[in-house]
């Protein structure tokens, strides 16, 4: 029996439920592609992905924690990736939306925050509506709620500055702020998923409640501790900020520094991996994108990069991801 298999078991599904879902799943899946694993549950049929690496005899079954879904291509690329589940970490219309509930092609699972909620004036225009007011937080959870969201996304902070070295854009809630929207979240079900970068921040989000630290650049050992002890996931994607500072419009010495922040950000993941803080593969990539496949592999690669053995990368990959998304 497969890792997934296994995971879901332990998650209290049948064997009954498990291979009912698999059958029925076989038979529409893709070409080269396979159901490994699903579970019925009040989101309708859950089914998984699972493909053979030509390389390995172990199965890879895939989920990505962090991407952000426009249109169903979008989701296609994710299957013919091989990706079984993705956590959309919203757009600024709320495309994702749309494939919760098992409105997802391809036997794909979609857990999605819909829009992000920023700080009116900070950074998050981009994948957000901005709230100014806890009663504006209040109204869009309850409102994403209603409209199928799994989870909550918030902008917790600014992103990486590609112009100056070791800062970050403006934006972001305090640390009150983030606690009062994890508890507005908490009353309608569901847990946040906070893309926050820099120390103070991280620890804020930390301490606030959050599920999940999405990219966590400037991390520190400080700030790995506060997680470890709120039990809170990591999902660094590397591969954004890496991609981000491959455009023209970076400067020669930014990109420089840019590779010494990845150097330093792959170490905090080796710690992390030591000290138990559960980490997740995130390729925060916009769907469609050509590129997709690549990304993911990519940013697997980038966890063995920070000295985790495969088999640990595959682990993080699948059964963290499920954890992480709740399946
Ligand atoms: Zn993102």
């Amino acid at each position: 029996m497969d890792l997934l298999l296994r995971s879901l078991l332990t998650l209290g599904a049948s064997e009954k439920d498990l291979a009912k879902v698999i059958a029925a799943a076989n038979q529409s899946a893709e070409s080269g592609i396979e159901v490994c694993g699903g579970v019925s549950s009040g989101h309708g049929t859950l089914g998984y992905v699972k493909r053979m690496s030509e390389s390995q005899s172990m199965p890879e079954c895939r989920i990505d924690s962090h991407v952000h879904i426009r249109s169903e291509d979008g989701l296609r690329d994710a299957a013919r990736a091989g990706v079984g589940a993705v956590r959309d970490a919203g757009t600024r219309d709320g495309a994702g939306l749309a494939f919760t509930s098992g409105g997802a092609p391809a036997a794909l699972v979609c857990i999605s925050a819909g829009w992000a909620l920023f700080k009116q004036g900070g950074y998050g225009g981009a994948f957000g509506v901005p709230v100014t007011t806890g009663k504006d937080a209040k109204q869009a959870i309850q409102q994403l709620k209603a409209a199928g969201a799994g989870i909550i996304k918030v902008m917790a902070s600014g992103m990486v500055s590609l112009k100056t070295p070791g800062t970050i854009t403006a934006g972001g809630f305090t640390g009150d702020e983030l606690a009062f929207i994890v508890d507005e979240a908490a009353q309608q079900g569901l847990a946040v998923m906070a893309h926050v970068n820099g120390e103070q921040a991280i620890v804020a989000a930390a301490r606030a409640g959050v599920r999940s630290i999405e990219h966590g650049f400037f991390m520190t050992r400080l700030a790995l501790d506060a997680l470890a002890k709120a039990g809170a996931f990591w999902t660094p994607t590397v591969g954004a900020l890496a991609r981000a500072a491959e455009a023209g419009s970076v400067a020669p010495e930014m990109k420089v520094y840019i590779g010494g922040l990845i150097d330093s950000h792959l170490d905090l993941i080796r710690q992390a991996s030591e000290a138990g803080v559960p980490l997740a593969i995130g390729t925060d990539s916009v769907l469609p994108d050509a590129g997709y496949a690549a990304a993911y592999e990519s940013e697997m690669s980038y966890f063995e990069q920070a000295g985790l053995a495969r088999e640990a990368v595959l682990q993080i990959a699948c059964e963290n991801g499920a954890r992480l998304l709740g399946l």
